[in-house]
């Protein structure tokens, strides 16, 4: 299926690339209010209190400040990580069986439905199997679970979505750095709205009797209201993703996942969840891989994905 072609919202391409733009300054606004409001307005003055006011002010700091670097990490690895792009003249690996079936199969054998009537036939020397096909608009082979994207205009592998939020698309390489990102800001909007809630209900006592500057009053109010808003906002997008990565499943497949009698990408939770955030425990809560999981995960590669049947077999 090329969602690109079929209920993609994003047909309005040239526009979401100058919006693009414009929200990466939006979050660093976002950010950086949020920042003046937490650490300057609310928390800062409090760590010259005496204990035990002092010790959570310096707690909340401390995590905070945590928080904020692996949210900012996160973020700029998704913006600046190459979601995957398909190699010129990539070819699938064609094994015994596949071969055969090409020998005996026509052209509209390979691709889907949907696909078709986009799609021209190949330059010589592109091959097709089932389950991958040729994108007339890069003139390239297309990996399994791989899309167009017309906002970026070029194929990407194991496509997930394109985020107007982090100006790429998010696909088979950077798509542990978004889940951090997104898992990230949920936790700093919840910690935010829980820190700033005392400074937000002083905010009408203090609007009347005048005793704090109007900028501060109108920076906490606002920095509540935004993080509260967010938070609720991500609550949606961490559950959806969630159960998408432990039903390997991108979001441009779940329909087609749910026509199938079996999802053939589903190894089981544990196996779907190291084939997007590695094996390796300690870097599952850092925006980065092993050398060695990069080299025996096909999957962070993005051109050849297990199905059950391989990992029965
Ligand atoms: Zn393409
Ligand atoms: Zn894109």
């Amino acid at each position: 299926m090329d969602c690109c072609r079929s209920a993609n919202p994003f047909r309005l391409c040239s526009a979401l690339r100058v919006l693009g733009s414009f929200m990466v300054f939006l979050v660093l606004a976002i950010v950086t209010l949020s920042y003046y409001a937490v650490v300057v307005v609310a928390w800062g003055p409090r760590l010259s209190h005496g204990f035990p006011v002092s010790v959570l002010a310096s707690v909340i700091i401390v995590v905070f400040h945590l928080l904020l670097a692996l949210l900012i990490w996160s973020y700029f690895m998704v913006v600046f990580h190459d979601p995957g792009a398909v190699p010129a003249n990539w070819r699938p690996l064609l094994d015994e069986e596949s071969l055969e079936r090409t020998a005996s199969a026509t052209l509209s054998d390979y691709i889907a439905p949907e696909t078709r009537a986009s799609t021209s036939s190949p330059p010589e020397g592109i091959e097709r199997r089932p389950n991958t096909g040729y994108c007339a608009r890069c003139q390239n082979g297309k990996p399994p679970r791989c899309h167009h994207c017309s906002v970026c205009q070029r194929c990407v592998l194991k496509m997930d979505h394109h985020c107007v939020w982090v100006v790429n698309c998010v696909g088979a390489r950077n798509y542990k750095f978004f889940l951090l990102f997104l898992i990230y800001t949920f936790l700093e909007t919840i910690l935010d709205t829980f820190v700033l809630l005392p400074n937000f209900v002083k905010f009408f006592g203090d609007a009347r009797k005048h005793s704090s500057s109007p900028g501060n009053l109108a920076v906490t109010f606002l920095a509540f209201v935004l993080n509260l808003a967010f938070a609720l906002s991500l609550l949606c997008f961490v559950g959806m993703h969630t159960s998408l990565v432990l039903s390997n499943t991108t979001t441009i497949e779940v329909y087609e996942k749910k026509k199938a009698v079996i999802w053939k990408y589903d190894l089981g939770k544990r196996k779907n969840f190291e084939q997007v955030f590695g094996t390796k425990k300690l870097l599952w809560f850092l925006p980065l891989f092993s050398a060695e999981d990069l080299e025996k995960i096909p999957a962070l590669k993005g051109l050849d994905f297990p199905t059950r049947s391989d990992v029965e077999l």
